[in-house]
């Protein structure tokens, strides 16, 4: 079987977030190891001085990323790109978050392992990552707004995320076909190539369609497949593509609710007839011609 990386999109690291969320807040920093330059933004010595001491407070994320919550103002912003893990090793479990590393696996820390925070109660978190281009940037409270704001556009499961938003969004590219526009973080942040398959089907547009296209209606339910779609696959705990699994080291069970994405050539679960795909911006989109219009 051919083995390919994909991008974690907003289910999986809010899985991811979760899971950790329940193993790491409230314990406190004693060291921090970090075997790989280009995966901060400060010199190691800066990372160790500053780290030592400080307690978790909370776990968040913005986008794709997932932000730790440090005392004293201090923030570690984590991104797991394509191959990226966060492994938590305590004295009875261990929790993984991101891409399970096949080789080499068994133990933590592996040669994989390029950062290691450990903590006073010598439980580790290690940072996994085969390919290496996942990263841990240190930023104070100020510094980090800046960060979490350039360029990125809303969360679509918050509240204030509304249908008003979606739409001017949408009059600002006419010219974006539907699944191009949900992919880019600017409109939108966390929708990625699985997803933005879903939420087409969910709303019986296809993928190719130009946004100045759609009719009021489709618009309406391309807003309702957004919010329902990728809440439902975080309660499903998220996609395994190519073996992702979740915080607590096992597939993600929405694999089996996919209506659509890499379904090509099957039948369509709705109509019967071939799902089918097209590229779209470099990318490859599985449709319903039948159901998606
Ligand atoms: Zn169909």
């Amino acid at each position: 079987m051919l083995r390919c990386f994909v991008m974690p999109e907003l289910p999986e690291v809010e899985t991811v977030r979760r899971g950790l969320a329940k193993t790491i807040v409230g314990k406190t920093i004693a060291g921090f190891t970090c075997d790989t330059k280009k995966m901060m933004n400060r010199p190691l010595s800066f990372y160790q001085k500053t780290l030592k001491g400080l307690k978790v407070l909370a776990l968040d994320r913005r986008a794709k990323m997932i932000i730790i919550r440090l005392s004293k103002e201090w923030n570690i912003l984590v991104h797991l790109k394509m191959t990226g893990q966060l492994v938590y090793c305590g004295d009875h479990q261990s929790v993984v978050g991101g891409h399970p590393i096949k080789e080499g696996f068994e133990k933590d820390p592996n040669r994989f392992t390029h950062a290691t925070f450990t903590f006073t109660d010598k439980s580790h978190l290690f940072f996994n990552d085969v390919r290496k281009f996942g990263w841990l940037r240190l930023f104070r409270g100020d510094e980090l707004i800046k960060v979490l704001d350039h360029d990125l556009g809303p969360e679509p499961l918050e509240e204030n995320y509304t249908l008003e938003l979606f739409q001017n969004a949408l009059k600002r590219r006419p010219n974006n076909r539907i699944k191009q526009f949900l992919m880019d973080n600017k409109n939108v942040v966390g929708i990625g190539n699985i997803y933005s398959d879903e939420i087409c089907y969910f709303a019986r547009v296809r993928p190719d369609r130009r946004v100045k296209a759609l009719k009021e209606s489709e618009i309406k339910l391309l807003f309702k497949g957004i919010k329902h779609i990728l809440a439902e696959a975080i309660k499903y705990e998220g996609t395994s593509i190519s073996d992702y699994v979740n915080a607590m080291g096992e597939a993600g069970a929405y694999t089996k609710k996919l209506r659509v994405y890499g379904r090509y050539d099957e039948k369509c679960f709705k109509c019967g007839g071939v799902v089918k795909r097209l590229k779209i911006g470099g990318r490859t989109s599985s449709f319903c011609p039948r159901c998606q219009k």
